[in-house]
């Protein structure tokens, strides 16, 4: 194993996405590999570290100060925009049930005028002919 992949293998195991058989290969590049084991090292060290820092505490009325400290916030025009914009989504979908209705509908009445031709078809022997087996099912 060269450093380059090494390096990419020390990633990933300090991410515990590394496979075990390139976690062997891995160790045996860090047994003879003093710059690696050193960087492998290093890196656990560093993540050691930033998971124990601790939490900020922040004071409980942070939220509030953020809030009104942001520049020209106009409640009245957001609520406008809320409306406007669930307004825009009813629209949407009475139009995408409306057209859905319709579409279905017309499917339907052309599926049921071709079943409606095919019967009639059926029916005077125009499909099939006068002496035809499949007529002579039908009468059964
Ligand atoms: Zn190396």
């Amino acid at each position: 194993m060269r450093c380059h992949k090494a390096e990419h293998h020390i990633s990933l195991k300090l991410d515990n996405e590394l496979k075990p058989n390139q976690d062997l290969k891995l160790q045996k590049h860090l047994q003879r590999c003093a710059s690696c084991k050193k960087m492998y090292q290093d890196y656990q060290r560093i993540q050691t570290g930033l998971q124990n820092i601790p939490n900020p505490e922040f004071p409980p009325q942070l939220h509030h100060l953020v809030m009104t400290a942001l520049p020209g916030r106009n409640r009245k025009a957001e609520l406008h925009k809320m409306r406007l914009s669930l307004a825009t989504a009813a629209l949407s979908i009475v139009l995408s049930i409306t057209a859905g209705t319709y579409v279905g509908y017309q499917g339907y009445s052309s599926t049921q005028s071709y079943t409606q031709t095919l019967t009639e078809e059926v029916s005077s022997d125009g499909l099939f002919g006068e002496n035809s087996l499949m007529a002579v099912s039908y009468d059964e």
